[in-house]
């Protein structure tokens, strides 16, 4: 059974990350999505709160394992008894980090290979960053997250849950 790390920090996740899963899985076995815990981003969720939306939002699919990691990525590849980890590209922007991570996890292991499937055109201007910028302001990315990270995101927002509920309303 072959397996790839999909490393990453799911702020919350997105359907673009959904995407790199669900294709991920059309090459390995099993992807194991690592929420990383040592991102120096500033969060919006909480570790458990992010492992809970993407449990959820991928209960469906076969082939999925949520888990988190510390420390070193190539550490916690080999841990999983793998050497491939996944990683989705979106425009030039995301190409000169990739780049960089991908030789730095190079040099510190040379087992280990980093693939990356390119985005979906539907999903190119989707990140979590942006996601998190329009709902903090009460803009609906509905059809942009899986619905449970839809209501999370609402719970966190006052202004999206306005507008949720006034849409629930009909107004
Ligand atoms: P990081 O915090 O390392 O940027 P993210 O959680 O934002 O990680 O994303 C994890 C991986 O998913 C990265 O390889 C990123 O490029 C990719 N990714 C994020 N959003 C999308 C998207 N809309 N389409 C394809 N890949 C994406």
């Amino acid at each position: 059974m072959k397996s790839a790390v999909y490393p990453g920090s799911f702020d919350p996740i997105t359907n673009g990350h959904i995407s790199i899963i669900r294709r991920g899985l059309e090459i390995f076995d099993e992807v194991i999505v690592a929420v990383a815990r040592n991102s120096e981003k500033k969060s919006l969720f909480t570790i458990p709160e992010r492992l809970d939306m993407i449990s959820e939002a991928l209960s469906d699919t076969k082939g999925v394992r949520v888990d988190t990691f510390q420390g070193l990525l190539v550490d916690y590849v080999v841990e999983q008894k793998t050497n491939a980890i996944l990683r989705g590209l979106r425009a030039l922007s995301d190409f000169d980090y990739e780049f960089q991570l991908a030789l730095m996890n190079r040099k510190l292991s040379r087992k280990v290979q980093t693939i990356f499937l390119m985005t979906d055109y539907k999903w190119l201007y989707v990140s979590s960053t942006i996601i998190k910028e329009a709902a903090s302001l009460g803009g609906d990315i509905n059809g942009l997250v899986p619905p449970i990270a839809r209501e999370r995101l609402a719970e966190k927002f006052p202004l999206l849950k306005a507008r949720l509920t006034a849409g629930k309303n009909g107004h």
